[in-house]
């Protein structure tokens, strides 16, 4: 695909941008970075068939020099539902009456650990809403009391913006990880997803403070949310360029039925397999989880984000009766499942996708 307007061709030619989405798939896969223009012209052309296998051959070839055919995997543990935000677009936002709230207790927590670890899982996410009952202090107990029981399991928290200081803590106390999506790199659209009192700028700076602490940090965004257009993709790449986060989280947008969202439409299967790839090329040693969004939308999701460049699953250690309840959208697969089904499952459709589950730790390499 070259640029209709040769006026304005010419004008990006000399500016030294390449105009074609095949020129700038290439030139992708030979510098691993594109300017924001370039990474629109690439986006535009995601369903164009040649475009998407040469970048999907590259994806998989760099993810096999890394990886080989290893999936990483991470037991997931929704450990509170409450949450004192209102991003526009989650189901458990604190605005929303109709959610039941649960938390865990350290107990619990530790429990679905020992779960876990009988599973082979070596390493433990620890997600929630942000909720303010867990203090530093609970938290930095919490996490003590995980890593005393399990000292070879690396730790990740996904509980959303908080200080310098107390990211500080967590890690004094033994976090290893943190997964925090920036959700979009563009202030204005990020505005049209959030509560004005939240902003593009305090995300940005906690996944900075996240890094500098030397956390492996993740970063990331919904693919296809309300009001998103290739130039907000393109400028999510340029951040996660900028960033260099050891691990990349995305999926699809799903509409949840109590959210402002209700009515919009989900995000497409294909983007976000296009963008895995991209993103594998851009940032080849990453750590990119073919997500359960992904497995929501499309029941061969899983599998195709790994035959995209996708290299960790996150199967889920939540307690059953608590599952429905982390409910950030609408028909979330893996609901009603045991963890060790859970992890069963997963297993099989990896190695049927051709690629072979681990239980290592799998740091970033
Ligand atoms: N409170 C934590 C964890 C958020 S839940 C934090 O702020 O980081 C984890 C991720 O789920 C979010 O970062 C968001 O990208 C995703 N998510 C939330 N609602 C969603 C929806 N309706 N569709 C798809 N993904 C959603």
């Amino acid at each position: 695909m070259t640029n209709a307007d040769p006026v304005q061709g010419d004008i990006w030619k000399e500016k030294g941008y390449i105009m074609d989405g095949m020129g700038a798939a290439q030139k992708l896969i030979q510098n691993h970075v594109l300017k924001k223009e370039e990474y629109v012209t690439l986006l535009e052309c995601a369903s164009d068939r040649d475009v998407k296998k040469v970048l999907t051959d590259e994806a998989v070839r760099l993810r096999k020099i890394y990886y080989g055919d290893k999936v990483y995997t991470r037991g997931l543990i929704e450990f509170t539902n409450y949450c004192k935000n209102n991003c526009y677009y989650c189901g458990i936002r604190a605005g929303n009456r109709n959610v039941v709230r649960y938390r865990l207790t350290e107990e619990e927590i530790l429990d679905c650990c020992r779960e876990g670890y009988r599973l082979g899982f070596h390493t433990f996410v620890l997600q929630g809403g942000e909720d303010p009952y867990y203090t530093d202090e609970i938290m930095v107990e919490l996490i003590r009391a995980i890593k005393a029981e399990f000292p070879d399991c690396a730790l990740t928290l996904s509980i959303g913006e908080k200080s310098r200081e107390s990211y500080r803590l967590f890690r004094e106390a033994g976090a290893d990880r943190y997964l925090l999506r920036h959700e979009t790199a563009n202030a204005e659209h990020y505005g049209s997803l959030h509560p004005a009192a939240m902003s593009l700028s305090d995300r940005k700076q906690c996944l900075y403070d996240l890094k500098e602490l030397g956390y492996q940090a993740g970063a990331g965004f919904m693919v296809g949310s309300p009001g998103q257009t290739v130039e907000h993709m393109a400028e999510d790449l340029v951040f996660l360029q900028e960033l260099q986060p050891q691990m990349v989280g995305i999926g699809p947008f799903i509409p949840h039925h109590d959210t402002i969202f209700a009515e919009e439409k989900a995000g497409s299967v294909e983007m976000t397999l296009f963008l895995l790839s991209v993103i594998r090329i851009m940032l080849p040693k990453v750590l990119l989880p073919a997500t359960t969004a992904l497995g929501t939308m499309d029941p061969q999701g899983r599998e195709k984000g790994l035959k995209a460049g996708a290299n960790v699953v996150m199967p889920n250690l939540s307690p059953v009766k608590n599952r429905k309840q982390y409910e950030l959208y609408d028909n979330k697969i893996c609901t009603g499942e045991e963890a060790a089904q859970c992890r069963g499952c997963l297993a099989g459709r990896v190695q049927r996708a051709g690629y072979c589950l681990v239980t290592d730790r799998g740091d970033a390499v």
